[in-house]
Formats: C-alpha cells, sequence, structure tokens
C-alpha cells in the first residue's frame, strides 16, 4: 500500500512501556511474568458485518479494542499488549488518525499497549483484526467449565442498554428516541472490566463476557461445566434509561441483549465479601443475581413475561 510505513509510522508507532520492544522490528517482544500463562484472543471486525461503512472512526477504534480486551478480563487476566491487522481499501489520513485515537484511548485506560500489527490494502471494505495478550496466575484462569453447583452467579455493569441503543438507531422506536443520548455509549463505546475481571482470577470460578446475550452466554458457561442456573429476574441490573419502556423490550433487551462486555461470573458463596470488596476498589458495580445448581438450563424467576424457548437465542452469525 502506498504510503503504508508512512501511515503505521504517523498512527500506530507508540512508544512502547518499559521492558517491551513495540513497533519497528519483525516481532514485538512482550514480558510475561514467571509462574503465569499467556493468554491470547482475537477478533475480527468487518465493515459490513459488524459495522456501518459510515461509523465514527474514533467508535470503531474504541470497540475494536474494547471487544478483545473484554475476553481478556473474561479469562481473568492482565493486559499486556494487543497487535492490530488492518485491511483499507484506501489510505484515509484523517480516517486513520481518529481509529487511532479511539483505540488509544483505550488502550491507555486499560493498560494494553499497541506493539505491532500488519496493514494490507483491502479490495472492498474495511477489515479489522485485533489480537490481544494478557497474562493469568498459572490454575487461576476463569474458565467457562469452572461453574460449581451452589455458586452465586454474578453480572457486572447494566444490561440492555446497547440493545436498545441499536433498535433506537435502527429506527425501530422513534417515539423513545429521547434515551437514545443516554443510551448510545453503550453501543459504542463499551469500557469492559478488564481490571476486575484481572483481581477476580484465583477467587472466582467461571467467566464469561456478556457480547451475545446473557443467557445465551450464560449458556455456554453451564455447558462447559455442566450445570443449570436459577436468575431473578428481579435482580439483574437494568440500565436506567430502560425505566418505563414496555416490559418486552426491557425484558429482551436485558436476557438476551448483545454488545454488554460486561462479565457474568460465579463464585463461591464464602467469596461474597471479597467480591463487593473488589468491585468497589475496581469502580464495578458487581449484582449477584442467580445461583448454579445441578442439572440443566437456565430458570429465571419473577421475569415480567413468560419466556419461550428461544428466549434463549442470542446473537449467531450463522443462525
Ligand atoms: P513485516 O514485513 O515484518 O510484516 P511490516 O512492514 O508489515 O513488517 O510492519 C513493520 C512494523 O510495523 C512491524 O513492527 C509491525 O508490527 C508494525 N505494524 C504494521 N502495521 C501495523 C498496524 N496496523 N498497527 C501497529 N503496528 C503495525
Ligand atoms: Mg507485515
Amino acid at each position: 500500500m502506498a504510503g503504508e510505513f508512512e501511515l503505521i509510522g504517523r498512527h500506530f508507532n507508540w512508544p512502547a512501556p518499559q521492558g517491551y520492544l513495540g513497533v519497528g522490528d519483525d516481532c514485538a517482544l512482550l514480558p510475561v511474568a514467571t509462574g503465569h500463562r499467556l493468554a491470547v484472543t482475537t477478533d475480527l471486525l468487518v465493515e459490513g458485518c459488524h459495522f456501518f461503512p459510515d461509523v465514527d472512526p474514533e467508535t470503531l477504534g474504541h470497540k475494536a479494542l474494547a471487544v478483545n480486551v473484554s475476553d481478556l478480563g473474561a479469562m481473568g487476566a492482565r493486559p499486556i499488549g494487543c497487535v492490530l491487522g488492518l485491511s483499507l481499501p484506501r489510505a484515509d489520513d484523517a480516517w486513520l488518525a481518529a481509529f487511532a485515537r479511539g483505540f488509544r484511548a483505550l488502550a491507555d485506560a486499560v493498560n494494553c499497549p499497541l506493539v505491532g500489527g500488519d496493514t494490507t490494502r483491502s479490495p472492498s471494505g474495511v477489515i479489522i483484526s485485533v489480537t490481544a495478550m494478557g497474562e493469568v496466575p498459572v490454575g487461576s484462569a476463569l474458565k467457562r467449565s469452572a461453574a460449581r453447583p451452589g455458586d452465586d452467579l454474578w453480572v457486572t455493569g447494566v444490561l440492555g442498554g446497547a440493545h436498545v441503543a441499536l433498535e433506537l438507531l435502527q429506527g425501530r422506536h422513534p417515539q423513545y428516541d429521547d434515551r437514545l443520548d443516554a443510551l448510545q455509549p453503550c453501543l459504542e463505546r463499551p469500557i469492559p472490566p478488564v481490571a476486575f475481571g484481572a483481581a477476580l482470577a484465583g477467587h472466582a470460578h467461571a467467566a464469561i463476557d456478556i457480547s451475545d446475550g446473557l443467557l445465551q452466554d450464560l449458556g455456554h458457561i453451564l455447558k462447559a461445566s455442566a450445570c443449570g442456573a436459577d436468575i431473578d429476574f428481579g435482580l439483574l441490573p437494568v440500565h436506567p434509561a430502560l425505566e418505563g419502556l414496555p416490559p418486552e423490550l426491557v425484558q429482551s433487551a436485558v436476557l438476551n441483549g448483545g454488545d454488554v462486555y460486561q462479565l457474568c461470573f460465579t463464585a463461591a458463596p464464602d467469596m461474597r465479601e471479597t467480591i463487593t470488596d473488589l468491585a468497589g476498589q475496581y469502580g464495578v458495580s458487581a449484582s449477584r443475581v442467580g445461583r448454579i445448581r445441578a442439572g440443566t438450563g437456565i430458570h429465571v424467576g419473577n421475569s415480567l413475561l413468560p419466556l419461550g424457548a428461544d428466549s434463549y437465542a442470542g446473537f449467531d452469525h450463522f443462525g
């Protein structure tokens, strides 16, 4: 790509932290503490599939990293760095500057420095691939298979905001457009509780980030752990800007709404105080919303409306 090296130099050549070798060599070099495992996660974002061509590039930069560091937090891993693959139809300097600004603001906020990447020309549309790396003490990762009957079920943050924001942007509920200002940041600027997730390692059992909807993502934990769960709908943390919306919209947003990038995790009941303390320390709200039990399936008690079998469906690319 014409000007490739210049573009990388201008927008992505960030100073590497002490002890790192960052952008500019054949490989980046990252420090990994002894007694830890390297945690690696990657996500692809494709124009027309994951974002609209006219999306604000700064927002896109933020989200491209957010979806990855969210997975690190959900594994109990502390971020150590990330790499960025970019395939671009053209070298648009203003677009790249805004993308890099959004990416970097979050990278700085969650301590996940950009250490390398690759840049190519795309025959059609923008494609973004981010790989994030972290470290987690050996034996402490928050694996999906680690939930146990009797565990408490916890959720961080508030639910439903991104789902309703997307529906408003799609023009589905024009009578509620006054909520968009409050809800749009949930969709476009999710801040995953990464440091809190890392702090849960060794204290919590299983965790997952809520990207495809609470029921679907919890379903992954239950399947991997061969357990069931009971949720008390009334304990679920609902985004305050959903107050007064029709119950069917609130319920589907909270239970099935994706793009949340908060954590759903399980922990033994004797960890309640520890978890509440950690949440306070990291400025995260953590709500205890139910329990893990023997058996299968998710029972949602006190829901607003009867739940059909299809209530459990979240987002599935090939579904
Ligand atoms: P190579 O030929 O070894 O693949 P490149 O010319 O592709 O090297 O990249 C040169 C340097 O710039 C490398 O350190 C690479 O990690 C970095 N780099 C390339 N593209 C990006 C990008 N989009 N973001 C961050 N670093 C990048
Ligand atoms: Mg290359």
